[in-house]
C-alpha cells in the first residue's frame, strides 16, 4: 500500500505524520518526495547504505553539421533554444522532450545526461529510507521523485513525504498512491491549504482522509468544514509542549508514549481499510 501525506503548505507537520507513521508500519519504506528541503532524516537518522545520482537528457548541438535551419528552435515550446549567429541550448528550462533531436534534419542534436540531484538509500531499523536532493539552481525536482518511487517493494507500507503546496512535484508524488492523508493546521490559512489540496486529490480521484495536527482548543476552522464537507477526518493531534519538544530534539512522537503510538497505528490501519475499501468501490 502506497500512502502519500500531503499538506497546502510547509510546516503543518506532514513529515512528523509521514516518519511516525512508517515507524509503525511493520515492513516500511519512507519516501521523503520534499526534494527542497528533505529532513525525515532527522527523524530517523538511518544509516545511508547507497547514492544514486539522477540525471535527465539535454540536447548538445554538434555545430560542424547544423545548418542553421531553426527548425528546432522552432519546435521547442520551453524555448529552451535560441539560434544567435548558432543554435543555444539552455538546460535549466530544457523539459528533456527530445523533440528537437528527432526532427533535426541534419542529426546535428544529441542528447546528454545532465545531473539535477541525487537519491540516498538508507535503513533505520525497520524502515527502508530513500530520500531525493535537488541540486541547488533546479527548476524541478519531478525527475528525482519518478526515480524515488519507481522499484519500490511491493510488499511494503510505502510512506510518501511530499513536497508542500500542489504543483507538479507534488503531482508526481501521488499518482499512484493508494490513500492521500491531509494535513491541516486549525488556522484560516490551514483550511485554504487544505481546500487546495482537497481539490487536486478529488480531480485525481484518490481516497483521502484529513488529519487535524497542532489542534488548539477553539478553533474548530477545519473541524466545522469536515463536517459540513462530509471529508473523513481520521485523527486530531493537539498541539502539546511535550509534542513540541520532541519535534524540536528529532524525537519520533511514538518513542516517547505508547499513546502516541496506539494513535499512529490506530491512523495506519484506518487508512489501509479506507484504501481497500476504495479500491473495491472506484466510485465512491
Ligand atoms: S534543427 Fe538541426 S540543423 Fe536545424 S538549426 Fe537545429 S540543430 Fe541546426
Ligand atoms: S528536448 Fe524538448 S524541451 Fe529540451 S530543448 Fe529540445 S525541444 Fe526543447
Amino acid at each position: 500500500m502506497r500512502i502519500a501525506v500531503l499538506s497546502g503548505k510547509g510546516g503543518t507537520g506532514k513529515t512528523f505524520l509521514a516518519v511516525n507513521l512508517a515507524l509503525v508500519a511493520e515492513e516500511a519504506v519512507y519516501a521523503d518526495c520534499d526534494v527542497e528541503e528533505p529532513n525525515g532524516w532527522v527523524f530517523l537518522q538511518p544509516e545511508i547504505t547507497a547514492k544514486e545520482q539522477v540525471t535527465v537528457k539535454i540536447p548538445a548541438v554538434d555545430h560542424a553539421k547544423c545548418s542553421g535551419c531553426r527548425k528546432c528552435v522552432e519546435f521547442c515550446r520551453f524555448n529552451a533554444l535560441a539560434y544567435a549567429g548558432k543554435v543555444l541550448v539552455f538546460p535549466g528550462i530544457c523539459h528533456s522532450c527530445g523533440g528537437c533531436v528527432l526532427l533535426c534534419p541534419q542529426q546535428a542534436l544529441a542528447e546528454l545526461d545532465r545531473p539535477v540531484g541525487i537519491i540516498q538509500h538508507g535503513r533505520a531499523g525497520h524502515v527502508q529510507v530513500r530520500t531525493g536532493y535537488l541540486n541547488l539552481g533546479e527548476e524541478s525536482g519531478v525527475p528525482i521523485i519518478a526515480q524515488l518511487l519507481a522499484g519500490l517493494p511491493a510488499a511494503a507500507t510505502v510512506i510518501i513525504d511530499c513536497p508542500p503546496g500542489s504543483s507538479c512535484t507534488v503531482l508526481e508524488s501521488i499518482k499512484d498512491c493508494d490513500y492521500c492523508l491531509l494535513v491541516a493546521e486549525p488556522t484560516r490559512y490551514g483550511l485554504d491549504n487544505l481546500q487546495m489540496v482537497r481539490e487536486l486529490v478529488t480531480v485525481l480521484k484518490k481516497p483521502f482522509g484529513v488529519v487535524l495536527n497542532k489542534a488548539v482548543p477553539g478553533e474548530k476552522l477545519v473541524e466545522d468544514y469536515c463536517r459540513r464537507e462530509q471529508l473523513p477526518l481520521l485523527a486530531v493531534i493537539p498541539y502539546t509542549t511535550e509534542l513540541a519538544h520532541s519535534i524540536a530534539g528529532g524525537e519520533p512522537a511514538v518513542k516517547i508514549s505508547k499513546e502516541y503510538y496506539d494513535l499512529f497505528a490506530g491512523l495506519l490501519q484506518q487508512m489501509g481499510v479506507k484504501a481497500r475499501e476504495a479500491a473495491c468501490h472506484p466510485q465512491r
